[in-house]
């Protein structure tokens, strides 16, 4: 992340609504953030713009192209309301465990508890950074099941229960000082192989040594290129725990957050959004800074602009 878009961003509340009270201030740092450099229009190279008034659009002033600052990102739909976007995005990212969306509706003041349901979600698809890098290194790969109220057999699909794929940067269990590292979690469709498999191969680098349970899901691994370990615990039984310590605790982490944040009301439909804010939680756990999380919102809500915006093209908006 260039330095600058992090450097001078506030360290509080007070003096975050000092920074970001109008919309011109927080159009201003989304400008620096689409173009860190300064602006250059992409069809003619020129460096300058008008900033259109009631409309996110950088034109340019040599050949008139409009540049659009957030097209098909979250705040699409917003003319005046970028203050109270920023002030949400804050909110969530800067506290520690994140927010309900009853919580973000009465800090907000919205009068719908709907609103607040959607902006949420809509910031938690601004936490999957576009271009994030895959786990490398010594990895533990497991599944779990989450929802439901019924124990379930594991590779079922047990009734109401979501499988949940998991992997975490950890170096192997005989190390005395582990240190974790980057954890990705998905919702897939089975713990059968190819939906395993494929968890794995979107989210693991292939020179990557993964360590797993002896499971049947996971015995494709060598054959896709993996340094794969299987450890047997039905010879280890009852070790679960100890044979893979890093990815058991962040499930028991991530299903406690479900819990209390959110109470557990998370439907399997939405369940992906929620793992997502997790995993954007952890893997910033160390960041010194509570701008940092809110700058990185900003700064993915930019780059997941073309695929969208090509959409809005298509579908004729001016
Ligand atoms: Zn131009």
């Amino acid at each position: 992340m260039a330095d600058a878009l992090v450097k001078d961003l506030p360290r509080d509340l007070p003096s975050f609504l000092a920074r970001f009270r109008t919309d011109t201030q927080c159009r201003a740092y989304l400008v620096d953030v689409r173009w860190p450099d300064g602006f250059r229009c992409a069809d003619c190279g020129h460096d300058r713009a008008w900033s259109h008034h009631r409309r996110l659009i950088e034109e340019c002033r040599a050949c008139g192209k409009q540049h659009s600052i957030l097209a098909g990102t979250i705040f699409e739909q917003t003319k005046t309301g970028l203050a109270r976007w920023f002030l949400a995005i804050y909110l969530v990212t800067s506290s520690k465990g994140g927010i309900s969306a009853l919580e973000l509706q009465r800090q907000l003041g919205f009068r719908s508890y709907g609103t607040a349901w959607t902006w949420l979600h809509k910031i938690r698809r601004a936490m999957v950074d576009p271009d994030r890098r895959q786990l490398d290194g010594d990895v533990e790969a497991d599944e779990t099941l989450v929802g439901g109220r019924k124990p379930g057999k594991r590779g079922r699909g047990a009734a109401g229960k979501t499988v949940v794929a998991g992997a975490i940067e950890a170096a192997p269990s005989q190390t005395k000082k582990r240190e974790l590292g980057r954890l990705r979690l998905a919702t897939v469709a089975s713990a059968a192989g190819a939906d395993l498999e494929r968890f794995i191969t979107a989210n693991v680098a292939e020179r990557a040594a993964i360590t797993t349970d002896g499971w049947s899901g996971y015995k494709g691994l060598a054959a896709a290129g993996y340094d794969h370990h299987a450890i047997d615990l039905a010879r280890s039984w009852g070790e679960a725990d100890q044979r893979l310590p890093a990815v058991h605790l962040v499930f028991g982490l991530a299903k406690r957050w479900l819990l209390g944040t959110h109470h557990g009301a998370v439907s399997a439909k939405y369940l992906q959004r929620y793992l997502d804010e997790y995993v954007f939680r952890f893997n910033r756990r160390r960041a010194k800074s509570p701008a940092h999380g809110f700058a990185r919102v900003l700064q993915n809500a930019v780059r997941i602009t073309p695929a969208t915006h090509r959409a809005i093209v298509a579908a004729g908006a001016t």
